[in-house]
């Protein structure tokens, strides 16, 4: 159970339903494609740089900001805003998203937020928020969502999957153990996980077309690196 919340964010069940929609004809469209912080995924790096026929590294190069931040263990990957006094993604339009197909898992899920955190036997346990954001109005419209719907509707079972994954190492009994890694480890991290087209190169016998089994792969490859 969540406590403290603020008053436009609450705790949603499995099947509980809430009124939600979000199209071209709402008056707020695209305006949370603006101000907003957006934070990438390694999993949310391999899709976008695919709809946009990139490479990893073309991608990281064009779009992404890196962050080391001292308070955090692992580095951040943001994507850039561009600077047109509204701090607007650089893929949105006024007809929408340039990227739609490839949008991250954050775009996907809003007005929902998925929280996962892993236990001592490895099991994860899922919850989900409802963010109410007065700017938002996609909260009048009649269409009727659950988790369940707005999750296969949005398209986000594969990020889903590998965010779940990602847990394996980002809530690691050795982080919660208190491990520090060093600034190589961090490079290491980022390099693998963010871009895979160096990761392929480097085990030409993984399959290059599976991109979640390729993902799980280095994944995998990284735990065993970081906390052997
Ligand atoms: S603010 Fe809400 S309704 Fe408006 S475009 Fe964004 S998600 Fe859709
Ligand atoms: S990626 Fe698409 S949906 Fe996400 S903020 Fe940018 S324009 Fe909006």
């Amino acid at each position: 159970m969540i406590t403290e919340l603020p008053s436009h964010i609450r705790e949603l069940a499995d099947g509980e339903i809430f009124h939600f929609n979000c199209h071209p004809g709402i008056d707020c469209f695209t305006d949370c494609c603006r101000e907003l912080e957006l934070a990438l995924t390694p999993y949310d790096v391999l899709r976008l740089r695919k709809e946009l026929k990139l490479s990893s590294a073309e991608f990281l190069e064009q779009y992404c900001l890196v962050e080391y931040d001292e308070e955090d263990l692992f580095p951040r990957v943001y994507l850039g805003m561009v600077d047109d006094g509204k701090a607007s993604c650089p893929f949105v339009t006024k007809k929408g998203c340039t990227v739609y197909g490839g949008r991250p898992g954050a775009c996907r899920i809003y007005p929902l937020g998925r929280g996962a955190s892993r236990n001592l036997f490895g099991q994860n346990k899922i919850i989900h928020i409802l963010l109410t954001e007065p700017h938002c109005h996609g909260f009048s419209e009649p269409d009727q969502q659950t988790i369940q719907t707005w999750t296969i509707d949005q398209g986000l079972e594969s990020y889903n999957r590998l965010n779940d994954e990602m847990m394996t190492i980002l809530q690691h009994v050795e982080i919660k153990n208190g491990i520090k890694l060093s600034r190589d480890q961090q490079q290491l991290f980022l390099n693998t996980l963010y871009n895979l087209d160096g990761f392929l190169e480097k085990n030409p016998n993984l399959e290059a077309d599976d991109d979640e089994a390729l993902l799980k792969h280095a994944i995998h490859w990284l735990k065993n690196k970081l906390f052997v």
